[in-house]
Order: C-alpha cells, then sequence, then structure tokens
C-alpha cells in the first residue's frame, strides 16, 4: 500500500522556472502519466520523485513520510530510462543483481528474485545473455526488470519505450500496464505521446510550461479538456 504526494514542487534552472508548484495525489496502485511536450518539466517533477534532482521549495511524500531530503539510493522508488541505462559489460542477471547485492541478498535468494523478475517481464531463461545481444525492446524488459528486482513501492518510468518502434512500443504498453496491474505498484510513467497517455493512465496529468493543465481520467481528459492547450495536445495525433 503506497501513495505519493507531491506537495508544491518547483524547481528553477538558471532563473527560468521549469517546474512551478505541482501538487498532486496518487493513490496506491494508480498509474499515472505526466503527459507534456518536450521542455514541459515532465523528466524534471520525475527525477525529483526519485531524489536524483533536489527541489527548490515544496515536498516529495510517500505513504506520508517527508522524502524530499532522502537520497535516491534510500527512497522505495524504482528508475527506469528511455535507453543507455543497462551495463553492457555485465549480462543481463548481473544487471538484475547488482542491487540486489549492494543490499546484502544472499547468492541464493538473488538468484531466485533474477529468475522471478525475468519470468515477469517475459525473458524467461535470458540471464546469461549479454546485453548487446538483446534487441532494443528487451533491454527495456531488462531494465524494467532490474527494477522491479528491488521491490520499489513506486515506480518510475521516463518515456521507457520512445526509442522502440511503433508496434513494438504499443506491444510493451501492454505488458508493462498487465505487470503493474498484477503487482499493484503505484507508478509515474512520463511520456509525450498523447495515445501512449490514453491507452496506459488510469489518470493523466497534463503538463505545461512546467504547471499542471489538467489531472482527470483518459476518458474525461479526451472529451472534455480543460482549456485550448489540453485540447490542442490531446487532438494531435504524434
Ligand atoms: P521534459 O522532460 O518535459 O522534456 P525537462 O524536465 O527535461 O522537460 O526540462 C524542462 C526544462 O528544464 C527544459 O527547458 C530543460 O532545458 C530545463 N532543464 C532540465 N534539466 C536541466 C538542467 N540540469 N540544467 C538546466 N536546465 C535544465
Ligand atoms: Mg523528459
Amino acid at each position: 500500500m503506497s501513495s505519493l504526494t507531491l506537495q508544491g514542487l518547483r524547481k528553477g534552472f538558471g532563473g527560468q522556472d521549469v517546474v512551478k508548484s505541482v501538487s498532486l495525489e496518487v493513490a496506491d496502485g494508480e498509474l499515472v502519466c505526466l503527459l507534456g511536450p518536450s521542455g514541459s518539466g515532465k523528466s524534471t517533477i520525475l527525477r525529483m520523485i526519485g531524489g536524483f534532482e533536489a527541489p527548490d521549495g515544496g515536498a516529495v511524500l510517500i505513504d506520508g513520510a517527508d522524502m524530499t531530503r532522502v537520497p535516491p539510493e534510500k527512497r522505495p522508488t524504482g528508475m527506469v530510462f528511455q535507453s543507455h541505462a543497462l551495463w553492457s559489460h555485465m549480462d543481463v542477471a548481473g544487471n538484475i543483481a547488482f542491487g540486489l547485492r549492494l543490499r546484502g541478498m544472499t547468492r541464493a535468494d538473488i538468484a531466485q528474485k533474477v529468475d522471478e523478475v525475468l519470468v515477469l517481464v517475459g525473458l524467461e531463461g535470458y540471464g546469461k545473455r549479454r546485453v548487446w545481444q538483446l534487441s532494443g525492446g528487451q533491454q527495456q524488459r531488462v531494465a524494467l526488470a532490474r527494477s522491479l528486482a528491488l521491490e520499489p513501492k513506486i515506480l518510475l518510468l521516463d518515456e521507457p519505450f520512445a526509442s522502440l518502434d511503433q508496434h513494438l512500443r504499443e506491444r510493451l504498453r501492454e505488458e508493462l500496464r498487465d505487470i503493474q496491474q498484477r503487482l499493484g505498484i503505484t507508478t509515474v510513467f512520463v511520456t509525450h505521446g498523447q495515445d501512449e497517455a490514453l491507452a496506459l493512465a488510469d489518470r493523466i496529468v497534463v503538463l505545461k510550461d512546467g504547471a499542471i493543465e489538467q489531472a482527470d481520467t483518459p476518458a474525461r481528459i479526451y472529451r472534455q479538456p480543460a482549456t485550448r492547450f489540453v485540447a490542442g495536445f490531446i487532438g494531435t495525433m504524434n
């Protein structure tokens, strides 16, 4: 049971506000998509949730506990990036085991956990493969498995499928949704693709210039856009 609360989060770079007092409640087991054009502050918000960026103001709470000054490795969050996140000199199992070893897990427990998450992402038996032998889609599955192995309370994904072709993107989207629902893991998914957000989200948070334009269910965002910006953005096919 994990909820995420953002209270008036703010962040500026070089005198420019890129995140302007963002407040949001993500319920236990909910999948929220942060949707907005490039530069709207999506990644910055996600990095503040994960602890990779310190806010200038506001707070990040997980299950009501203030995480704002807690370093990333001590937060119950797991992050998946668009690409280049795996260690290419290690095999698949090594990539997943790395974080588990840091936590002092036994070899046997690690082996079991690695197998378990590989099954979860549809890569059973791929432990000994080298990262460079894998397709882009398989690499993103491994990145997801590596995050899930650490059993985060909150899963954070920053355009994880953006570098894949459309067909694969849609397939991985379905798989992610299935895994997310099976685990019931509270998830924040960043995307600039409205089709992706509409297909995935329990709730969509539309961002413009670092501020929330509208936060609502996909159906209501689609049928009752609150602003011209939302209407225009949702109406555009990518
Ligand atoms: P998005 O993920 O929606 O594309 P970002 O959060 O990456 O947006 O960036 C929002 C704005 O903040 C952009 O104008 C970007 O150039 C700026 N920005 C992000 N990170 C940094 C940084 N580390 N230093 C300076 N500017 C940054
Ligand atoms: Mg981004």
